[in-house]
């Protein structure tokens, strides 16, 4: 893999978990020009958010099958149904947690934001001009952002 171009900044960057979605618009130009020019931090980035979608797939796949298994045991209504219906509602409860603590920690949330934004904004522009006058202003600069 290439070398960092800025180590220093790279460090940074590192300690972040490369996400730099947190910071404020004015903070954030040195370090998207750093992702500019260095090959190895824009990677990694991708990597780590990569990683982050990875995470909360996981943790949405497992809740949605423990919540499956703890209807399953509700119809099909073995012996022992209830001990069944207990681990399967834990095993939903830690899966529903574990998504929490993904959402929150990583910035999975602001990325999703922003691809959302980035669409409302294409759709935006591709309207015409009569449908466009008609939407209110702060929606309009709400999406320019
Ligand atoms: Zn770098």
């Amino acid at each position: 893999m290439k070398e960092c171009t800025d180590k220093v900044v790279g460090d940074i960057l590192a300690g972040w978990r490369y996400d730099i979605s947190g910071l404020a618009a004015e903070m954030r130009e040195d370090y998207e020009a750093h992702f500019a020019d260095c090959a190895r931090c824009r990677g990694k980035q991708r990597l780590h958010r990569i990683i982050d979608f990875s995470l909360l797939i996981i943790a949405t796949g497992s809740a949605v099958l423990f919540l499956a298994a703890f209807l399953a045991v509700r119809h099909f209504n073995p012996s022992r149904a209830l001990l069944m219906e207990i681990a399967a509602l834990a095993g939903f409860a830690f899966s529903a947690f574990m998504w929490i603590v993904v959402a929150v920690t990583t910035p999975v949330p602001m990325v999703v934001a922003g691809v959302a934004k980035e669409q409302a904004r294409k759709l935006h522009d591709r309207l015409p001009d009569e449908i466009k006058s008609k939407i209110p202003e702060t929606l309009s600069s709400k999406i320019a952002e």
